[in-house]
């Protein structure tokens, strides 16, 4: 029965819950094939971003996330500018090709201007040859406008979940912490041509298999070009840590993220899909074994070694102790391990993103 699913071009809900719900011989079918989408669409190539997660400071409270407002226990940092650039510097000569710069989420004008300044000076060290990825949560149309303009190429923002109920479940009931304001800034980073990455969690409590199948669903039409999801891993200064007896056990949520990030290679052949961090924490080898079955992009953790521990999302975060020299060299020899090679010196633009470019030329062209 799976086989004749696999085969399917368009997927409904029901025929994605069975996908997901897939366990021994039918689960390696499900890997097989999203084996086979990942090398027939984007060959076996790995794309390294260096992460550099600057400040954990935050004016949000999400009910499931360490470094929440709230939580008192967090000692807060902010990197300076010249630890920032050395750490870009770092990727540039080791050949990443690329940057993420992600941190809570800052709305005051200094902060919009010291991310405006940071992008012109990482631009001016590698000749324009690093692409920096922004992940710092919901901000104005305006600011993503400006941060585009000077240099910002791809933006990070996930939907966490895109069922509504469930969204609410998981955040204060306010308007920082809005549904609609997510998926309006989606849009708008879209609409100013930023290569637009979202994904979710899986394996929250709450969430069903019905949720998640409508996730997958809603990350096709949304026509995104990145996606990053992971396993819900929880943290014990949040609200959501009451709800612990409804999770299913980690190595489960582990299995079923594996199992979303196949789904969605099969769905959406030609996107860029991350190995998140969320699934070291779970197993040693979680990040390569999602390369394997269908992710084409890591992002080795490049913060300076002392601010590590305080980036604390969710328990285990892994890598807190490694410098970024050792992350580098234990990544490569794990990658050649899953079969796949890394792309250095590669900016890695989402194949979907440059195929979507050439598309709205050609309608261009054919209007004129
Ligand atoms: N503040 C920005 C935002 O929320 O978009 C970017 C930084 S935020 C820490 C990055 C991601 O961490 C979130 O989108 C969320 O999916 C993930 N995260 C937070 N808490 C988590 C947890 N307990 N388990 C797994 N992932 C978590
Ligand atoms: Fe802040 Fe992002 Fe954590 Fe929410 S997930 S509390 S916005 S850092």
């Amino acid at each position: 029965m799976i086989d004749a699913l696999l085969e399917k071009e368009i997927f409904t809900i029901e025929d994605l819950v069975l996908l997901l719900k897939a366990e021994g011989p039918d689960m390696e079918r499900l890997f097989k094939k999203s084996m086979t989408v990942k090398e027939e669409q984007v060959q076996n190539k790995v794309y390294f971003r260096g992460l550099i997660e600057f400040s954990n400071i935050c004016r949000k409270d999400c009910l499931y996330c360490g470094i929440r407002k709230s939580n008192a226990k967090v000692r807060r940092y902010d990197i300076s500018d010249e630890a920032i650039l050395r750490s870009a510097e770092f990727a540039y000569e080791n050949h990443f090709g690329s940057v993420v710069l992600q941190s809570g989420e800052q709305k005051s004008p200094s902060f919009t201007k010291r991310i405006t300044k940071l992008l012109d000076e990482i631009n001016t060290l590698s000749d324009s040859k690093l692409r920096v990825t922004l992940s710092c949560g919901e901000q104005s149309k305006e600011t993503y406008r400006e941060w585009y303009e000077h240099g910002a190429a791809r933006y990070l923002l996930r939907i966490e979940t895109s069922d509504r109920d469930l969204y609410s479940k998981l955040h204060p009931q306010d308007k920082s912490h809005d549904f609609d304001e997510r998926l309006q800034c989606l849009n708008d980073l879209r609409d100013l041509g930023y290569q637009t990455g979202s994904g979710v969690m899986i394996g929250l409590p709450f969430q069903t298999y019905e949720s998640m199948a409508g996730d997958l669903l809603w990350m096709k039409s949304m026509d995104l070009d990145m996606v990053g999801m992971g396993p819900y891993l929880e943290h014990e200064n949040t609200p959501l840590y009451a709800y612990r007896h409804l999770l299913m056990p980690q190595q489960k949520r582990f299995e079923l993220a594996l199992k979303m990030i196949a789904c969605l290679r099969i769905l959406m052949k030609d996107i860029n899909i991350a190995a998140a961090t969320a699934l070291q924490s779970v197993d040693k080898l979680g990040r390569e074994k999602a390369v394997k079955i269908g992710a084409n992009v890591i992002m080795p953790n490049i913060t300076p070694g002392e601010f590590r521990d305080d980036y604390h999302l969710y328990n285990n975060k892994p890598c807190t102790d490694e410098n970024p020299e050792d992350c580098k060299t234990c990544l490569e020899m794990r990658i050649g391990l899953a079969d796949n090679k890394i792309a250095y010196d590669e900016w890695g633009d989402s194949m979907h993103f440059r195929k979507r470019g050439m598309s709205a030329e050609m309608n261009l062209e054919n209007k004129s």
